[in-house]
Parts: C-alpha cells; sequence; structure tokens
C-alpha cells in the first residue's frame, strides 16, 4: 500500500501527528502495537484511574482542541489545576498560580491512554489504522521509505515518522544513534484515594531522598510521585498497597492527608537525545528522539510542539508540492526542535542537581534562592509561561 506518510508508534505523540496531517487531506498510515482499553464510566467496571498521567500544558492543549481531540477527552476524564508550588519546607515555598498569568488554568491532568483514545476518536479517513502490528524491516531508497508489517504487510511513504516511544525499534532500524544517561534514582508512580475533593493544586516537595509530588485526579483519586534511590524504588514497587500505605505517608508531606493506596508501579528515569532528528526519509518525534526527567511534567508536551512544527512543516511541503522529506524541511525542524528540547533538559538537569545537592550552603543558597524567585514579580511570571508552554 502507498501512504505519504507512515507513521510509526500511535501513543499521544505519533496519534496526534496522523491526526494532524490526516486533517490535511495526506494519505497515512499509523501502525500501533497495542489497542487501547476502551474507557468506560459505567457504574459496574472499575473506574480507576490509570498509573500513567502527564500534565498537559497549555500549549498542547491548544493544538489538540484545534485538532478536535481535546473535546473527545473532555467527554471522558481529565482535572484541570490552578495552582502549582515547589517547596521544601514551609519557609521556602515557590507558589504559582493562573490567575498571575491570566489563564483560567495552568495545565490539566490526563490519563495517557486517554488522551490517546481521544486523539484516535478524532482521527479521519485519510488515516489507516494498522492495530494490532509491529514493523518487522525498513529499506529507504530516492524516492521511497519502505515499511514491513510482522502481518507481511508491505507499506511504501515519502516519509516515515519515528514516534514508537523511548526504545524506538524504528531509530534502530534507521540506525539512528542517541546519548544520554540513566539517573540513579527511579519513580514510585501511586494511585491513592484521597480524603479531599477534586483538588486544584499539584505541588512537589524537594526533600534530601528526592522529590515527592501530587498529581490531582477526578472523583477524590490523585496520583503521586516517590523519586528515590532506584534499588529502594523497585522494593516499594513490590509491596502490596496496604504495605505501601503507611511508607507513603510517612514520606509524603501532611498536606497530602490519610489516603488509601489503590495501586502502584514504578519507572526508571533516563535522559536521552538522538543524535541527529532524521536520517533519509525517517524523521523522530517524541520519545523516540528524546526522554527527559519527568521532575516538571514537560516530555509529552516537548513530543507535542515536536509533532505540531513536523506537521506544519510537513503539510507545507505537501501544499507546495515538494519532497516530503526535503532535507532542507527536516534540517529545519531538526535544528529547532533540537535547540528547544536541549534547553528544557538542561533546565530540568540544573533543578535536579540544585535539588539533590544536600550540603548547609548550598540548601542555605537554594532556599535564599526560592524565597526571592517567590517574590520576584514579573519574573516568576515568566518562568511560568515558559512552563506552560506559552513562551
Ligand atoms: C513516571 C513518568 C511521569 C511522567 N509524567 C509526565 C508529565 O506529567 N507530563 C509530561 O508531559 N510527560 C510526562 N512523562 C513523559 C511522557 O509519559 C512521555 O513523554 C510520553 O508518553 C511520550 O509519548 P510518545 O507518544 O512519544 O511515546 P510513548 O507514550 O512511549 O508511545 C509510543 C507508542 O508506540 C508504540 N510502539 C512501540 N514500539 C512499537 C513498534 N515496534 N511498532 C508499533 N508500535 C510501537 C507503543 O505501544 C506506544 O503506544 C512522564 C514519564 C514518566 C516515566
Amino acid at each position: 500500500m502507498k501512504y505519504d506518510v507512515i507513521v510509526v508508534g500511535g501513543g499521544m505523540v505519533g496519534a496526534a501527528t496522523a491526526l494532524a496531517l490526516g486533517e490535511a487531506g495526506l494519505q497515512v498510515a499509523l501502525v500501533e502495537q497495542h489497542q487501547p482499553e476502551p474507557y468506560s464510566n459505567s457504574l459496574d467496571t472499575n473506574n480507576d484511574a490509570d498509573l500513567r498521567v502527564s500534565s498537559i500544558n497549555l500549549a498542547s492543549e491548544a493544538w489538540l482542541s484545534k485538532l478536535g481531540a481535546w473535546q473527545h477527552l473532555q467527554q471522558m476524564r481529565l482535572c484541570p489545576y490552578q495552582r502549582l508550588q515547589a517547596f521544601e519546607h514551609q519557609h521556602s515555598v515557590v507558589s504559582f498560580s493562573a490567575q498571575d498569568i491570566k489563564h483560567t488554568h495552568l495545565g490539566h491532568i490526563v490519563e495517557n491512554r486517554l488522551l490517546q483514545l481521544a486523539i484516535f476518536k478524532q482521527l479521519s479517513n485519510n488515516v489507516t489504522l494498522y492495530c494490532p502490528a509491529q514493523i518487522t524491516a525498513l529499506q529507504q531508497d530516492a524516492e521511497h521509505a519502505t515499511v514491513t508489517l510482522n502481518s507481511g504487510e508491505v507499506l511504501q511513504a515519502k516519509l516515515v515518522v519515528a514516534a514508537d516511544g523511548a526504545n524506538s525499534q524504528l531509530r534502530q532500524l534507521a540506525a539512528m544513534g542517541t546519548h544520554g544517561w540513566q539517573y540513579q534514582q527511579a519513580c514510585l508512580i501511586a494511585l491513592v484515594r484521597t480524603p479531599y475533593p477534586q483538588q486544584d493544586i499539584t505541588w512537589q516537595q524537594f526533600t534530601e531522598q528526592g522529590p515527592r509530588a501530587f498529581l490531582p485526579l477526578t472523583n477524590n483519586q490523585a496520583s503521586l510521585v516517590w523519586y528515590d534511590n532506584a534499588v529502594k524504588v523497585k522494593q516499594l514497587a513490590a509491596l502490596t498497597p496496604e504495605q505501601l500505605q503507611p511508607l507513603l505517608l510517612q514520606a509524603f508531606p501532611e498536606q497530602l492527608g490519610q489516603v488509601e493506596v489503590i495501586k502502584s508501579g514504578w519507572f526508571p528515569l533516563a535522559k536521552m537525545q538522538v543524535n541527529n532528528y532524521f536520517q533519509h526519509r525517517v524523521v523522530v518525534v517524541g520519545d523516540a528522539a528524546h526522554t527527559i526527567n519527568p521532575l516538571a511534567g514537560q516530555g509529552v508536551n516537548l513530543g507535542f510542539a515536536d509533532s505540531k512544527l513536523l506537521t506544519e512543516l510537513v503539510i507545507a511541503a505537501y501544499t507546495n508540492g515538494e519532497d516530503l522529506a526535503a532535507k532542507g524541511m527536516l534540517e529545519n525542524y531538526q535544528r529547532k526542535r533540537r535547540l528547544a528540547n536541549t534547553l528544557m533538559m538542561a533546565a530540568m538537569d540544573t533543578f535536579y542537581v540544585g535539588f539533590s545537592q544536600q550540603m548547609p550552603l548550598v540548601r542555605k543558597l537554594r532556599q535564599l534562592a526560592m524565597k526571592a524567585a517567590n517574590n520576584s514579580g514579573e519574573l516568576k511570571n515568566i518562568v511560568a509561561r515558559y512552563a506552560v508552554g506559552l513562551s
């Protein structure tokens, strides 16, 4: 089968890429290995939220709304937040509020699967979904790229987008190198039931062992993230909810309240970026291109920004009758996205290193810096606007 573009990986970023291209009239194949579980809000099903949630910033929301996918998510589940707090203890707090940047909210906490389903729902007839399907081979020549699926089907296109996540098989088939490292820390994610009604705040406490984060969800649920050394995190993840609960209450600050653990899991933390964002007719987006410390919840937002720019450039090339894998166009994509992603990764590393230092002098300086940051007025708003993707 012949297409204009093949997108491999139908996670949040790949699905959005296929959606944007399909809406512009391109013929797209979207290859995804797993069928996402459908959403149901009926009372006889287990209606707990998923463990994998993301904080979606205003820029991503605006783009997904323009594509018509956000509206489907609103029919399912999502939790807006108006305030964001980072603190070490009660005397060193930095607070951001939506009011300060004249918005109704700073972002939403959404379940990854529900956002994926919302995007799938909006896919037009121009997008052919191959799911469940995996790729087994890639070939490139002067005119086309050809992908073989495990079903034996052969797909051909001008451009192939690798959106198949951090361990991208397509990136490996295209022999695209990466650089980065594994952090010594990992994070435990726990879905909990809280005694409080839906909250409008997400907060993060920095401790000697690593951050503790609270992300609000609907239906008296919340997602907690506990960063610690990888060995300890794996041990915690092996505990039953009942065993984990008292340890979690001890590790988190009092403002969490008497939560009840529903389920938990853990994730390694790795920083990675591809050396080059394209190789002939293969181009990478999202986690296939970069992974970042989830400290400030930026990973998928960077992925959506990759996807938005790439699809704009490809649609312009399509409209002008140009090659959809023109080198100059892909170089333009690479230059802009590499810079933006590298800057955000550097900011996360500064945070990570800055908050893991426990020498008394460094701690004192950090506390003074947090106090100054909280009172910095317009400077603080500039940081907030950057974090929510407005500048
Ligand atoms: C603990 C944790 C917390 C996070 N919190 C946030 C947050 O708050 N905010 C935020 O912005 N980001 C967050 N992130 C990062 C975010 O989850 C990722 O950036 C995001 O999931 C990347 O989306 P993606 O679509 O690029 O890749 P993925 O979500 O990895 O999707 C890849 C897709 O490709 C499919 N696939 C893989 N291989 C193949 C193949 N060979 N053939 C076909 N299909 C294939 C997979 O099934 C999957 O559907 C967090 C990450 C972690 C680990």
